[in-house]
């Protein structure tokens, strides 16, 4: 752990779950013991957003999966930032690979949304990731400079931020990178952090590991200097196991 210290875990529920599933995840996190010195997030879809925020009973803090990029208002089938902090929640998953490469969002869509975010006092989880075609072709490094950049072009601060790598090829994919391949990514971006932004940005901001992170091989990729806590899918649909990818910083 290099970040800010204190080890991140979120877990990003998709559009999975049903009143009664959400319900009962609900319970599990409610029963589980979950170690003190983490700072858990989850990120149920949104029409469940006030369900979960209101049956929680831990410190968990809510984070919506998306945000619009500006002030609410005519635009159809969107959710406000506005209206995202109006009911309690404290983060925003941007720049997920679901939505890049599905929905097609860009660099520069994105850095807006995330600077509108931090404006209203959203926090956010910035992705970042390289497809395993671009992998191959040996262009980790700059796809994952590149998509730094735009955030870094777009917000004033690097405060309220938690960088999320999360390789393509190993979201959904049950292919986790390997602790040194995923180490490799972290050290080269807080480097990049250092060069472009400033030294203390780079020791200060936490960047967390997703991809197929379960409770299995969460132990080994936390013993990684540079990995400062998780973006888990899957695996944060099931309670039990989640609390073990949280409690892997022991
Ligand atoms: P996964 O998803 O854990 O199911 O691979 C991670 C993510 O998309 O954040």
């Amino acid at each position: 752990m290099a970040g800010n210290g204190k080890f991140f875990v979120g877990g990003n529920w998709k559009c999975n779950g049903s009143k009664e599933s959400i319900t009962r995840l609900v319970s599990d996190l409610n029963s589980a013991t979950l170690e003190t010195d983490v700072d858990v997030v989850v990120a149920p879809p949104f029409v469940y957003l006030d369900l979960v925020k209101s049956s929680l009973t831990y410190r968990i803090e809510i984070s919506s999966q998306n945000s619009w990029i500006g002030k609410g208002g005519a635009f159809t089938g969107e959710i406000s930032v506005e209206q995202l902090t109006d009911i309690g929640c404290k983060w925003v998953i941007l720049g997920h690979s679901e939505r890049r490469h599905i929905i097609g969002e860009n660099d520069e869509f994105i850095g807006k949304k995330a600077a509108y975010a931090l404006s209203q006092g959203l926090r956010v989880i910035a992705c970042i990731g390289e497809l395993l075609e671009e992998r191959e072709a040996g262009n980790t490094f700059d796809v994952c400079f590149k998509q730094l950049k735009a955030y870094s072009d777009a917000i004033p601060s690097w405060d309220a931020v938690v960088i999320a790598y999360e390789p393509v090829w190993a979201i959904g994919t049950g292919k986790v990178a390997t602790p040194e391949q995923a180490q490799e990514v972290h050290v080269a971006c807080r480097d990049w952090l250092k060069k472009n932004v400033s030294a203390e940005v780079a020791s200060k901001t936490r960047i967390i590991y997703g991809g197929s992170v379960n409770g299995s091989n969460c132990a080994e990729l936390a013993k990684k200097e540079d990995i400062d806590g998780f973006l888990v899918g899957g695996a944060s649909l099931k309670g039990p196991e989640f609390a073990t990818i949280v409690n892997s910083v022991r």
